[in-house]
């Protein structure tokens, strides 16, 4: 509300050429880079999509999505993944969550803010799928310890609502890929027909 009110009063400039209006405007969103990654051999993935790359204004609208201005963040953020993605149907879109330290520190899932948006925009149906389970910090363990966290970092508290179903799962970020694909897994395990991911940027 407040974020809304200050939009209000002073419109935000976009954080590529400065003009005022969205944090990224319409032409400097066109002229981000759209990178490809492909999906390893053995990916619990059907599709693996990325609108961007971490650098540049793609970074900066991260930065801003975690730091200040997430809901505008957000917005302008779905706005490019939409923008990018081919036209598909999904039964639902969902977001993976992050580590609820974080969202309690920040006071909100940004993950979960880009994809209600992405779905609005997309018009498909969101539904908030997968949880967190324990509450590990993966600073400063072993990469062993750290892999195995992310083997087990997800469930899906009602299965019956992923049997058979065509799922979009929704990231800011993608670095190395094992969270998304932990995060498939265990929607597969629950069910779901096909995985597809969606990344923002790829780092
Ligand atoms: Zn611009």
């Amino acid at each position: 509300m407040f974020e809304y009110i200050i939009s209000l009063i002073a419109p935000y400039s976009c954080l590529k050429c400065g003009s005022e209006g969205p944090l990224i405007c319409k032409i400097c969103r066109h002229e981000l880079p759209h990178p490809h990654k492909k999906l390893s051999a053995d990916s619990a993935l059907d599709a693996l999509y990325t609108a961007t790359t971490y650098d540049g204004a793609g970074r900066e609208i991260i930065h801003a999505l975690k730091f200040a201005h997430a809901k505008a963040a957000s917005r302008v953020i779905a706005q490019v993944m939409h923008d990018r993605l081919p036209s598909s149907d999904f039964d639902w879109v969902t977001h993976v969550p992050t580590a609820s330290s974080r969202v309690r520190a920040r006071g909100y899932d940004q993950a979960a803010l880009i994809a209600c948006h992405f779905a609005t925009m997309h018009a498909d149906a969101y539904a908030s799928l997968l949880r967190r389970q324990g509450q590990q910090r993966q600073l400063g363990q072993d990469k062993q310890v750290r892999q195995a966290q992310i083997r087990q970092a997800f469930y899906v508290p009602h299965p019956s609502l992923v049997q058979n179903k065509h799922i979009l799962l929704i990231d800011d970020v993608i670095t190395t890929g094992a969270t998304i694909e932990a995060a498939a897994k265990v929607l597969r395990r629950a069910g779901a027909a096909k995985v597809d991911a969606y990344l923002f940027a790829m780092a």
